[in-house]
């Protein structure tokens, strides 16, 4: 159907209509306790919202709530570093999906120390790596990058999130132990875990996160402020990599029902994109066995389903 064919959208009954069918979901759900402090949450938010390109925004629900970004913040760092590196990045990160869990060690050894990509643990540890190389105070530098791209200055860490981090990081320390056998790890490993774990402890709300995410719907530039965060070829290949890797293990069945690129995190948040038109976000800290959100995912599904718009 061509776009002027197409009937104009009611974007808020529809994501209201959303909310309520996903409903029943939110309890189904188990909120992550790996890291105690996500488990102080409350299992019955949701929120979502649609920005578009245009600048308009809708949104329902706990959508001005801040929740834990967890690894939505990897596609930050990811952006930093590839803006940074360019294409050498790919040297100390692969580019292909892990078929694994987000936290898994099994597979680096296999493969030398080198992550499958830079959404599973071990390659956003290589990210941050990568960025303290090139820069003096990364965590301040991705926190007043991260509130640049939601337009929002009040975006912060979550202490206590990150406190209970670093109590409970161990397989992430691992992680990073064992890459830097391999030399692809070149900091001191505690402080690219801090790094680390400070981007993934930030609160964002889904307002600024679907905010923060529109540079990737618009060819890597920001359509509001009209600032470039990366060149064409390097946002549609972060977008593949979202297809592709952005939901870890359950990425093929996300593709399957949502058809949207994105990136979910363990705090229920998921954001994604349709290129050219908007950028999403929905949270529902519920999870399903592979760390997404379970009403989260089904909301995009029906979001897919019910507008007819995915990039399929
Ligand atoms: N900070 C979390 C961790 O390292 C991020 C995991 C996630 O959101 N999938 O385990």
């Amino acid at each position: 159907m061509l776009n002027s064919e197409r009937p104009r959208l009611d974007w808020q009954l529809l994501i209201e209509d959303i909310a309520n069918e996903v409903s029943a979901l939110k309890s189904k759900g188990k909120v992550a306790d790996y890291i105690p402090e996500l488990g102080n949450v409350d299992l019955d938010a949701f929120g979502i919202t649609v920005q578009l390109l245009n600048g308009q925004r809708y949104s329902t629900g706990d959508y001005q709530t801040n929740f834990s970004v967890q690894s939505i913040s990897k596609v930050f760092s990811l952006t930093k570093a590839f803006s940074i590196l360019k294409d050498e990045l790919w040297s100390r990160v692969g580019k292909e999906p892990s078929g694994n869990p987000f936290n898994s060690l099994v597979q680096l050894e296999h493969e030398n120390g080198k992550p499958r990509n830079p959404f599973i643990n071990a390659g956003a540890i290589v990210v941050a790596d990568c960025i303290m190389t090139n820069t003096t105070d990364s965590l301040a530098m991705i926190i007043d990058f991260i509130r640049e791209l939601s337009d929002n200055k009040t975006v912060s860490i979550d202490q206590d999130m990150l406190q209970s981090e670093k109590s409970f990081g161990h397989r992430n320390a691992a992680l990073a132990h064992f890459m830097k056998s391999y030399n692809n790890i070149g900091s001191e490993v505690d402080a690219v875990l801090d790094f680390y774990f400070g981007h993934c402890s930030v609160a964002m709300n889904c307002e600024d996160i679907a905010r923060a995410f529109l540079f990737l719907a618009n060819h890597g530039i920001d359509p509001i402020s009209k600032k470039r965060y990366l060149t064409a070829s390097q946002a549609k290949r972060i977008n593949a990599l979202l297809l592709t890797c952005g939901t870890y293990d359950a990425a093929g069945d996300f593709a399957f029902r949502v058809g949207m690129p994105g990136k979910s995190g363990v705090g229920g948040g998921i954001a994604a994109i349709i290129p050219g038109l908007l950028s999403i976000c929905v949270w529902s800290p519920g999870l399903d066995k592979y760390g997404n959100s379970l009403a989260g995912v089904k909301a995009l599904e029906l979001f897919t389903t019910k507008t007819g718009i995915s990039i399929f």
